[in-house]
């Protein structure tokens, strides 16, 4: 059975990071059919400005911010399948379902990254 490594579980378990973000990991980890790491949480401002610099986010807005949201806790997560190979987004793809089906049986409504044609490793709390 798949289970997180120590980094990817220092991410997770974060004070900051939602509830349901964690349960919806922590479960989908279980039965997964592509084993898969936690690449980030939790973002500080600073880094958001950075990434926006790099061109690698489209806004400032970014549910990593726990102050971006009414929560004041982290909504959203960047995963990967494991061992990363970035231009392989069949595997997000194959892995985003997985993700969507759990979700789906936690009755947790999430917004997948790749669904905007780009963002293949985010997912994020819908509404929250
Ligand atoms: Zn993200």
């Amino acid at each position: 059975m798949p289970k997180f490594s120590k980094n990817s579980l220092e991410k997770l378990n974060h004070p900051r990071v939602h509830p349901k973000l964690k349960k919806l990991m922590l479960e989908a980890i279980k039965e997964t059919p592509i084993d898969f790491t936690i690449i980030e949480s939790v973002r500080c401002y600073e880094k958001q400005k950075m990434y926006m610099q790099k061109g690698v986010t489209k806004t400032m807005r970014s549910k990593h911010i726990p102050k971006s949201n009414k929560s004041g806790l982290c909504e959203a997560i960047d995963i990967a399948p494991y061992p990363i190979n970035w231009g392989d987004i069949e595997r997000f793809k194959k892995l985003s379902c997985h993700i969507k089906e759990t979700a789906k049986n936690l009755s947790i409504n999430i917004v997948w990254g790749g669904d905007w044609g780009w963002d293949y490793p985010h997912y994020e709390l819908k509404g929250g």
